[in-house]
């Protein structure tokens, strides 16, 4: 039985317009002799609609009824979608993610996949040709249901392709693939014919949000090829796999940018073992993601720590420090919710040098000026200040050449 998973985000479901067109795929996939299990994420702007409405309910929202709220956006999209595939005489029906069950941990608002039935999920391909399963949801071992995080549709597929053995994972949105950087804000971005795992994984990390990151870790620990292609034209799209030598030729292959950053620092703490553990370990026990760390050389036993958290997290962050605060000896906290970080990205990087001193230039010929920098194998961020998101995005982009086609190498 050849299986193929294609999932439609928001913008692809829309309205009734849109859900034809995914119709018109679906078909596709079917006249080539395929069981298709479709993944639905929530009409476009339905969970910012449902996070706002539960906000006017409650000041604190409690997180597992906040993740039934949530999960109504997708079981909207599935039912109306399996509506019209059963007008259209497809043996089709929707699936919900405790039907599967998709089993999760209990971090609701953001857990991760344990394990899925796909026994049972094969099954359903006995009666049915196509399974409309809703994205973005899951259920713990107590059968309460979760949600994996915005974005968590891109997961739920991957999942679904690696349980299914699926041959083919495609992620249907509303760019015709991964980008050079975002199509959005630079239009002399360029698509991407195959992107390796690592460089998707750090684009992701790094605020690409094309593709959810856990969909790529996903895709990388079980090898799923996925191709992200357009709903709305026909076209190869781009294909995420593994590494291979053509992809190193190219120094960087990517620019991604995050402007959900907010910059605390924590001036003049006592630079002594064990501050930076009293410092992080309540805010990791908080669960909030510090991204950045610089320390600042020490001056008569003292020193600045300046850290990334997204901005939503920086009230509770501050709340924490200011009940260390005597501990740690900090005599100001600052913070900075003005900030961004915009990256550069590519497996090449390992072996080319000067990336770096290339990126700190472009961005010293339009004048920004960098906060702080944070490097890996293969990837270079810097903080900057918000207001030049874009400007950098667009001058980092054309420094590394990115907005010409790559010379073939053979
Ligand atoms: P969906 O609702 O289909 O899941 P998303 O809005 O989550 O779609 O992701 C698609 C968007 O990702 C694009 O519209 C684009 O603005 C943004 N994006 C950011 N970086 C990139 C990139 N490098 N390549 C393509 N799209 C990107
Ligand atoms: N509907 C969810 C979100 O908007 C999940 C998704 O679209 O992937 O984040
Ligand atoms: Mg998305």
């Amino acid at each position: 039985m050849k299986i193929i998973v294609q999932k439609f985000g928001g913008t692809s479901v829309a309205n009734l317009e849109c859900m034809q067109r995914v119709k018109e795929k679906v078909l596709r996939a079917l006249n080539q002799g395929s069981k298709v299990a479709v993944v639905l994420s929530a009409m476009a702007g339905e969970t910012n609609r449902l996070i706002e409405l539960a906000k006017t309910w409650s000041s604190r929202p409690d997180p597992a009824e906040m993740d039934v709220l949530m999960a109504t956006g997708e079981q909207t999209s599935v039912a109306l979608f399996s509506m019209l595939l059963k007008d259209a005489g497809i043996k089709a029906r929707s699936l919900l993610g405790y039907q599967i069950p998709i089993r999760t941990d209990k971090e609701f608002g953001r857990a991760r996949i344990l394990d899925i039935d796909e026994d049972r999920l094969r099954s359903y391909f006995k009666n049915y040709d196509v399974l409309v399963v809703a994205g973005f949801q899951g259920c713990d071992c107590e059968g309460r249901i979760t949600t994996l995080g915005r974005g968590g549709s891109d997961t739920s597929a991957v999942a679904l392709a690696a349980a299914l053995k699926a041959d083919l994972c495609e992620i249907y949105t509303d760019v015709d693939g991964v980008y050079t950087t975002d199509p959005n804000i630079c239009p002399s971005a360029r698509r991407i014919e195959r992107i390796a795992y690592e460089e998707m994984l750090e684009m992701a990390s790094m605020g690409a949000k094309v593709l959810q990151i856990r969909s790529v870790e996903f895709a990388k620990k079980y090898n799923v090829p996925v191709y992200v292609r357009s709903t709305f034209t026909d076209g190869p799209g781009t294909l995420v796999t593994q590494e291979d030598e053509s992809m190193e030729a190219a120094m960087v292959s990517g620019i991604a940018y995050d402007k959900d950053q907010a910059r605390v620092t924590l001036v003049d703490v006592y630079d002594e073992p064990g501050i930076a553990a009293k410092i992080f370990e309540p805010i990791a026990a908080a669960g909030i993601v510090v991204d950045m760390i610089v320390q600042n050389p020490s001056r008569e036993g003292r020193t600045d720590m300046t850290f990334t958290v997204p901005k939503g997290d920086i009230d509770k962050t501050v709340e924490i420090i200011s009940k260390i605060k005597g501990e740690i000896g900090a005599k100001e906290v600052l913070t900075d919710r003005n900030v961004s970080k915009v990256s550069v990205i590519g497996v090449g990087m390992r072996n080319h040098s000067g990336v770096a001193a290339i990126a700190f230039s472009a961005l010293k010929n339009e004048n920004i000026n960098i906060l702080i920098i944070s490097t890996s194998e293969i990837k270079i961020s810097c903080l900057i200040e918000e207001k030049y998101t874009e400007l950098a995005v667009r001058t980092l982009h054309e420094a590394f050449g990115l907005d010409k086609e790559p010379e073939k190498t053979c």
